[in-house]
């Protein structure tokens, strides 16, 4: 039987609680136990796929195409363990589940209310990994702030499963900040003695807490917290602002934050934890010996959520190169008139990111068409791979209509399209190609050597295609097409001939980078840009 963690956040939102829940799963992967992480989030889209980047930051899709909450790469990155749907359930996938089980008849006579039919839900959805896998432990971060409405249902389900799981099953952790009033030169604990209030007020008495602080807890004030909240004395972790985010698993190993855990859940794992691996990496981050800047042409570069995952694909990559890479973050606008070099030309490579619609579509054109004359390195990333496409047929092969149907839908050269199967959906949500799909890459090729094979796998998330009715002209003009699907044919990777690296891909790689795997291609990205500096 598993045993279950709950992680709730008091006070604000941000306190970054995705952050805690995987740094502490980390802490009990590293001792041997099998660890998941699951969230649920108290929004009513039924995933965040259909939400603007500006809104919600970037989509993180699983292996099985799930469009899911920007924590789950956290999950990935810190465990090096793939996710899934199941992993990331939200209010609107829960009521759309119960609402197709009263049209069913499921229910017949009687009235269908949020407790118990939405809370029993809720508990469902909660033990729903624990029935597919063989976990030792499921943490489940409840997003969200304690007071807010839409997280009564999820406090409700949570009072229910700790009751009927008990204490030696069931663990609460209360992620809350202790905000620090400079007037008064003090640290404040009323708000967290408030939002804890806001639990009991659902029935439920945290375990631990862990407090979120820009200074040093003094004993007398865990003391005080410790007595106001009802909760041991050592359950009191401070959680101090770390430099980086990989960080944290050690600041909470130094906190006893997993020791504490394990006691009450009476857990004797099998060996004391084995951080090697984490702190080789942690080694290589803060010691870098070189630096190199990458422009990332985008455009919601207003929010690095948005492109959160490529960021911390570039920092997995950087410290593997021994590299501190500067993202340089370039809004595709901006690139639309005056003079380009001058805007680029302290770049030591150019990443353009993905993105939908027309709009930056022209700077995003600028950008490839300079790193291909001046044999800067590029990294094209599924909208980013078919403007290289686009750039290249209209400059090179000179098909000046050439488009993609996304950007102009009555271009006649449509040299990126939508897929066939595409073309008759009209709904929006989780209709696009999403999730892993095979590739074959052709030997000698950029990605060939990056990979080291030639049979991956990658996620995607598109709707728009490379058109092959163009491909004999445009491999025959230099830019080839290194990477296919194996069944369907679509074309997967492109490659820039005599370039030292054009690497356009239509799948998503900076999803599959984590702390232990970092990302091939993100390496021999990095490298090649140091190369040319
Ligand atoms: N808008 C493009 C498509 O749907 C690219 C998507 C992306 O960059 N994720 O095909």
């Amino acid at each position: 039987m598993a045993k279950y963690i709950f992680v709730t956040g008091g006070v604000t939102s941000s306190l970054g609680k995705g952050i805690i829940a995987a740094s502490l799963a980390k802490l009990l992967q590293a001792r041997g136990l099998s660890v998941t992480i699951q969230k649920f989030d108290p929004y009513i889209n039924v995933d965040p796929g259909t939400l603007n980047p500006y809104e919600h930051g970037e989509c993180y899709v699983t292996e099985d195409g799930a469009e899911t909450d920007l924590d789950l790469g956290h999950y990935e990155r810190f465990l090096n363990n793939p996710t899934s749907q199941a992993n990331n359930v939200t209010t609107g996938r829960i009521y759309q589940t119960v609402i197709e089980k009263e049209r069913s008849g499921a229910f017949l006579g009687k009235t269908v209310q949020v407790i118990p039919h939405i809370t029993d839900e809720i508990k469902r959805r909660a033990t729903l990994l624990e029935k597919e896998h063989n976990y030792d432990i499921i943490i489940t971060e409840i997003g969200g702030t304690v007071g807010d409405i839409e997280s009564l249902p999820y406090l409700e389900a949570l009072r229910q499963i700790k009751r009927e799981l008990g204490k030696e099953n069931c663990v609460v952790i209360h992620l809350t900040l202790i905000p620090y009033l400079k007037a008064a030169k003090e640290l404040k604990t009323k708000p967290t003695q408030h939002s804890v209030k806001e639990l009991l007020q659902a029935g439920i008495q945290p375990d631990i807490l862990v407090c979120r602080t820009e200074y040093h807890l003094p004993k007398e004030l865990k003391e005080k917290l410790a007595l106001f909240c009802n909760v041991d004395e050592n359950s009191v972790i401070e959680a101090i602002d770390a430099e980086t985010i990989y960080d944290v698993p050690l600041l909470m190993l130094k906190e006893k934050l997993d020791k504490i855990v394990l006691k009450k859940l009476n857990i004797k794992p099998p060996h004391e934890p084995d951080l090697s691996q984490w702190k080789e990496f942690l080694g290589k981050l803060k010691n870098p010996t070189k630096e190199v800047s990458i422009g990332l042409v985008g455009k919601y570069n207003e929010l690095q959520d948005a492109y959160k995952s490529i960021y911390e694909a570039f920092i997995h990559a950087g410290a593997v190169n021994e590299c501190k890479v500067r993202v340089v973050p370039i809004h595709s606008e901006t690139l639309e008139s005056g003079d380009i070099s001058s805007k680029l030309k302290d770049m030591d490579g150019i990443l353009v990111a993905p993105g939908f619609g027309e709009r930056g579509i022209a700077g995003k054109l600028e950008a490839i068409s300079y790193v291909r004359e001046n044999n800067i390195p590029f990294f094209g990333i599924c909208l980013g791979m078919q403007c290289a496409v686009v750039e290249f047929c209209k400059n090179v092969l000179q098909i000046t209509d050439a488009n993609s149907t996304e950007v102009d839908p009555g271009t006649s050269e449509p040299v990126i399209d939508l897929m066939p199967e595409q073309k008759k959906i009209t709904a929006k949500g989780g209709t696009m190609r999403l999730g892993a799909y095979a590739c074959k890459l052709s030997k000698n090729s950029i990605s060939y050597k990056a990979y080291g094979k030639s049979d991956i796998s990658e996620r995607h998330r598109h709707r728009y295609e490379f058109n092959n009715a163009y491909l004999d002209r445009m491999e025959s003009a230099g830019l080839i097409a290194t990477g296919k699907n194996p069944d369907s044919k679509l074309v997967e990777v492109i490659e820039l001939k005599d370039h030292p690296f054009f690497v356009g891909v239509q799948y998503h790689p900076e999803l599959k980078s984590t702390v232990e795997n970092p990302h091939p291609l993100f390496v021999s990205f990095i490298k090649a840009a140091l190369q040319r500096k």
